[in-house]
């Protein structure tokens, strides 16, 4: 199932995904089951239902497993995370953050992977369980399900994220560019929630999704790159690792929005010549065709509507509507009416004008003060 999640957030947008979400080869042996699902429609939901699995959790849901050599802090610092992403998403269980060393102190990350249906090889080669990824999943297909979310990082890469080590970037920036991973990675875990029994994804996705919702890559990366950086941009003050400093010293991947928006808008109208995308267009639906920023489109759908619309009204309705009809629902445009909508909202006939986003724009302030996540009641 999180395999859709994967590619597109490390292929289109790499500036902005701070977590390389390696697509899971999970679903492959379990194409089989489709057949049995079509006859157990009902059940298969129900079971989803039964585990709590879209319900937000009154207590902490989540756990995190470490190699016996990685330091109790980075437990404590993602605990400190993820209770801000709680207190604003929700708690949903059955996400478990597995951070991995070398195989001499990795038994207790072995055992927990064999527990939760994990059948991939218990091995850690160069600094990498096989495998692994973030956002993966185990027992998703299996019969019956019995699903799990999981992010399998390695603690080289969450002391050294991403190119930061050659660019020897302060310790600020690495951790908020980790948090920003952490975040966008469990706002996907929310999304799968509300989907249930159906996948997060479209039938031209890899490989054999269990009768997906044919969501559009720009609407499930989209939300996922948009959240973390509102939730950045507003929560950094609120962490022990950022005590201190000022925005600036902790400013990654997107939380500069303004900064971002401009960009876009120049790349629309054709002033830097790197860019491909000239148009939003259907092209943006499937990872290996799109060329365009998903976040601030997701930014103008929610301008357009609410934050309340863009990132629940649409996923409560997902499981029984499917995401066309959802979002026509919500957003009252089809589709290509949005995608005409946006690009006649950021092309401009004279391309010398604002690059400014319009006032209100973007949210200031808590995201709870403009969305309300646990109001969500999916699959009813
Ligand atoms: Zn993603």
């Amino acid at each position: 199932m999180l395999s859709i999640l994967t590619t597109a957030c490390s292929e289109t947008t790499p500036s902005q995904n701070p977590v390389t979400e390696k697509p899971s080869s999970e679903n492959n042996k379990n194409q089989g089951t489709t057949a049995t699902y079509e006859e157990s429609q009902y059940s298969l939901k129900e079971l989803f239902l039964e585990i709590g699995y879209n319900k937000p959790q009154e207590n902490f849901a989540q756990e995190i497993v470490m190699s016996s050599d990685v330091p109790q802090s980075v437990a404590d610092e993602w605990v400190e995370i993820q209770t801000s992403l709680n207190s604003i998403i929700g708690s949903y269980n059955r996400y478990i953050m597995l951070i991995t060393t070398t195989n001499e102190y990795s038994q207790e990350i072995f055992d927990r992977l064999s527990e939760v249906g994990w059948e991939k090889e218990l091995s850690i080669v160069d600094g990498h369980l096989i495998g692994a990824g973030c956002l993966t999943g185990s027992g998703t297909h299996s019969d019956p399900p019995d699903p799990y979310n999981l992010c399998i990082m390695n603690y080289e890469f969450i002391k050294w994220p991403h190119e930061t080590k050659q660019a020897n970037e302060p310790i600020a920036v690495r951790k908020a560019i980790i948090y920003h991973g952490w975040a966008h990675e469990y706002f996907h875990r929310y999304q799968t929630a509300h989907t249930l029994d159906r996948d997060l994804g479209t039938s031209k996705d890899c490989c054999g999704l269990r009768n997906p919702v044919e969501s559009p890559a720009w609407y499930v990366e989209g939300a996922a790159i948009i959240f973390p950086d509102l939730w950045l941009r507003y929560y950094w003050k609120e962490f022990s690792a950022f005590e201190g400093l000022s925005f600036e010293n902790v400013a990654v991947e997107g939380m500069e929005l303004d900064r971002v928006y401009a960009q876009t808008k120049r790349e629309m109208n054709g002033l830097e010549p790197e860019s491909r995308c000239d148009a939003f267009t259907a092209d943006e639906e499937m990872r290996d065709t799109a060329r365009c920023n998903w976040g601030i489109f997701i930014a103008y759908l929610a301008y357009l509507t609410s934050y309340q619309t863009v990132w629940v009204s649409i996923m409560e309705d997902m499981n029984t509507l499917g995401f066309d009809a959802s979002f026509e629902k919500h957003i009252g445009m089809t589709k290509e009416e949005a995608y005409k909508s946006y690009n006649d909202f950021m092309i401009l006939e004279n391309p010398s004008g604002n690059f400014e986003p319009p006032e209100g724009f973007f949210p200031e302030g808590p995201i709870t003060d403009y969305v309300d996540f646990l109001s969500i009641e999916s699959g009813v």
